[in-house]
């Protein structure tokens, strides 16, 4: 009865068309012998008929959304190597690149995944609690930018955080050199008026422009996150310490700390411009880490 079955199946595909009959006399074959308990193994067309629908996912593959899935889940780890079996087994050229092109694909879809990598640096200034600061998205606008900025919010000056007035976007290395220069500034407070630092002043920071605000020239060292102004410094029995207002008289006690302040930033920084310097900075200190001469260790002290 059973074998009446087979037969009338197998009419049909007698009756087909030579291509398309071959193939399905073949698949049909497999069937027979599949369902006939015989010693003989089954023939290697066995598994691939089996496992013909699983191709149908792979052209999607190469979507970066589907290698994300790949990695997270093991289960499509398999289908390149069947892949890779069939297209062996398989001789009809046209299929066999499309076949192999899952190896590769993956390897395509990697440099964009490392483009949206954001490749940040940590700062050993804000680990070590040297500054109180957050991790800001890299800067690029022109010849402008840093790639991994920082918000400073605090120094640490003599065991204590000092805040700034205002929070500034700023480079690791200025972020490390801060602290040294606030704490000596902080002690020059103390010992000269009396009062320690509340809270230190700050102006500009991350800005994307020409030195001295001109048109053209060189972009200023601000435009890499890489200098902070300082306008003056507030003590903790509320005296304001100003540039502008107080860098003169220098024989009095606020002039001759703001004169130290500057004195100190130049052993700190490669760059110190105070009032003295030109009319930009007449209420400002502008403290960076700007590159001088062929080592970088050129100091300007104006
Ligand atoms: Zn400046």
């Amino acid at each position: 009865m059973a074998k009446l079955i087979h037969l009338l199946i197998a009419l049909p595909l007698l009756l087909a068309p030579p291509a398309v009959g071959q193939d399905l006399f073949g698949s049909f074959q497999d069937m027979l012998d599949q369902l006939a308990p015989s010693a003989k193994p089954p023939p290697k067309s066995v598994p691939r008929a089996e496992t013909a629908p699983v191709p149908r996912p792979r052209p999607v593959e190469p979507t970066a959304d589907d290698v994300t899935e790949d990695a997270a889940t093991p289960l499509p780890r398999p289908r390149p190597k069947e892949t890779a079996d069939e297209a062996e087994a398989e001789t009809t050229p046209n299929t066999a690149p499309t076949a192999t092109t899952p190896a590769p694909a993956s390897d395509d879809v990697e440099p964009a995944a490392q483009d949206d990598r954001v490749y940040q640096t940590a700062c050993p200034a804000v680990i070590m609690g040297l500054v109180e600061a957050e991790a800001l998205p890299p800067l690029s606008e022109g010849a402008c930018g840093e790639r991994s900025p920082l918000k400073v919010t605090a120094v640490l000056s003599r065991g204590r955080m000092v805040p700034l007035s205002t929070p500034i976007t700023t480079n690791c290395a200025m972020a490390s050199a801060l602290p040294g220069w606030i704490a000596t500034v902080d002690g020059y407070a103390e010992a000269m008026l009396g009062s320690p630092l509340a809270q230190v002043e700050t102006g500009t920071s991350y800005m994307c422009r020409k030195r001295n605000n001109a048109d053209a020239g060189f972009t200023s060292e601000h435009g890499f996150a890489n200098a902070v102004d300082v306008t003056g410094f507030t003590l903790e029995d509320g005296k304001t310490i100003d540039v502008t207002a107080n860098w003169k008289p220098a024989a009095k006690p606020e002039g001759r700390l703001l004169r130290l302040a500057h004195d100190a930033a130049c052993a700190g920084f490669t760059t110190t411009l105070g009032p003295e310097a030109n009319a930009e900075h007449h209420d400002h200190l502008h403290v960076d880490l700007g590159c001088h001469g062929k080592t970088c260790t050129a100091q300007l002290c104006e």
